[in-house]
C-alpha cells in the first residue's frame, strides 16, 4: 500500500471503478430496466450531462494513486455511447486492467476496434439460450444468435476468456442454467450465475424469486462433475467451480445468500459523474461539479479519498425484508451499471 492509498471504515481499499458511460439501453431486462418504468415516456439523461471522455480520464487518473487497479465500462448498454474505442484507448494508456460489460448485441460491430484500442476483458450478459426465455428476461426481439455471434467476435478479437453473466430468476430461466453450461463447456467462455438482486426500486424484487447459488450448484452437479477452484483475487465476486476434466469452469455470484461486502473494493460512477460507494446506495457524490470547478490531479484524488474514507457500506450483509422494503430511495442499476 503506498502512502496515498486509502481504506474505508471497514478497511477496504478502492481498487475497482465501474464507470457507466450512458444510461440508455436497447434492452429492457425486467430485473434492471422494466419497460413499464423505462418506456417511451422515460426521460434519460441529456447527453450534455454525460461525463466527457476527458473528464472520465481525469477521474481514473486521480484514482490510480489511491490503489485503483481495474476499470469496468458499463451502462445502460455502453456500446450505445459513440466512439467508445477512443475512451478505451485513453484509459488503456494508464496501465490498468480495462473491462467492459455489455449485452452483446453490438459486439460483432465493435469487438475488433475495442481490442485494438486496448480493452482486455469483456463480460456479456446472457440469461438464456432459448429465444423465448431470452425475450422474457431481456424484453427485446434481438435473438440469442446475435449475442452468441458477438461473443464469437470478442473471442476472434483476442478478448479471451470471455465471461457470460446470467441472472437467474425463479420461475423464468433457471432451466437455462444447464443449457448454458453445456453450450460453453470446452470453450474460452466462463458462465457465471448471479442471484437475482433487489437493486433499485423498479424491478419488484421478492426473495421468493431468488434461486440460491447453493441450490443451483446442487442442480448442476446432478449433471456436471464440478470441483471447487481457488479465487483469483480476494475481491472477486464469483465463487469458481471447474469441470473435473478441465473442460472449463462456472462461477456463482451470491449477493443474497452469501454476501461478499467484506471484500468489496468497488465504486461506481454514473454517466453524469456521480460517485457511488455501493450498488445499493441511496445517493452519490457529484464529481462532475468538482471537475467543472477546476478539480483535477491531487485535489481530485483528495476529494475521492475523502469520500472513500467515510464509506461503511455493506448492504448485502444487512439485507432483510425490512431493508429491502424500506422507503429509502435506491439507485437504479441501469443508471450506475450494476
Ligand atoms: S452490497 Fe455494496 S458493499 Fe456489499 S458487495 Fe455490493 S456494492 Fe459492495
Amino acid at each position: 500500500m503506498t502512502s496515498e492509498q486509502v481504506t474505508d471504515r471497514l478497511g477496504r481499499q478502492l481498487k475497482d471503478l465501474r464507470i457507466s458511460v450512458t444510461d440508455r439501453c436497447n434492452f429492457r431486462c425486467p430485473y434492471c430496466m422494466p419497460r413499464e418504468r423505462f418506456g417511451e415516456e422515460h426521460t434519460f439523461l441529456p447527453r450534455r450531462a454525460f461525463l466527457s471522455f476527458d473528464e472520465i480520464e481525469k477521474v481514473v487518473r486521480a484514482s490510480i494513486p489511491l490503489g485503483l487497479e481495474k476499470v469496468r465500462l458499463t451502462g445502460g448498454e455502453p456500446l450505445l455511447r459513440p466512439d467508445l474505442a477512443d475512451l478505451v484507448k485513453r484509459l488503456s494508456d494508464l496501465e490498468i486492467e480495462l473491462a467492459l460489460t455489455t449485452n452483446g448485441s453490438l459486439l460483432r460491430r465493435n469487438a475488433a476496434a475495442l481490442a485494438a484500442a486496448g480493452l482486455t476483458r469483456v463480460t456479456v450478459s446472457l440469461d438464456a439460450l432459448d429465444d423465448d426465455v431470452h425475450r422474457a428476461m431481456s424484453d427485446t426481439d434481438i435473438p440469442v444468435e446475435t449475442i452468441l455471434d458477438g461473443i464469437d467476435a470478442a473471442l476472434e478479437a483476442g478478448l479471451a476468456p470471455v465471461k457470460v453473466n446470467c441472472v437467474i430468476r425463479r420461475g423464468v430461466n433457471e432451466e437455462q442454467a444447464a443449457k448454458l453450461v453445456r453450450h460453453f463447456r470446452g470453450t474460452d467462455v466462463t458462465v457465471r450465475f448471479i442471484e437475482y438482486m433487489d437493486v433499485g426500486r423498479t424491478n419488484g424484487w421478492t426473495l421468493g424469486e431468488v434461486v440460491a447459488s447453493g441450490d443451483l450448484l446442487e442442480h448442476l452437479r446432478g449433471e456436471f462433475d464440478l470441483i471447487p477452484l481457488a479465487a483469483e483475487r480476494a475481491s472477486d465476486v464469483a465463487v469458481r467451480w471447474g469441470h473435473s476434466d478441465g473442460s472449463g469452469e462456472i462461477g456463482l455470484i451470491s449477493s443474497v445468500s452469501a454476501p461478499f461486502c467484506g471484500d468489496c473494493v468497488r465504486a461506481r460512477i454514473s454517466a453524469d459523474g456521480r460517485f457511488f460507494t455501493c450498488l445499493f446506495a441511496s445517493g452519490g457524490h457529484d464529481l462532475r461539479a468538482l471537475i467543472q470547478n477546476g478539480a483535477n490531479g491531487g485535489n481530485l484524488t483528495a476529494a475521492i479519498a475523502a469520500i472513500w474514507e467515510r464509506r461503511a457500506d455493506r448492504y448485502s450483509e444487512l439485507r432483510s425484508e425490512e431493508t429491502s422494503a424500506s422507503a429509502l430511495p435506491r439507485i437504479e442499476m441501469s443508471y450506475i451499471g450494476g
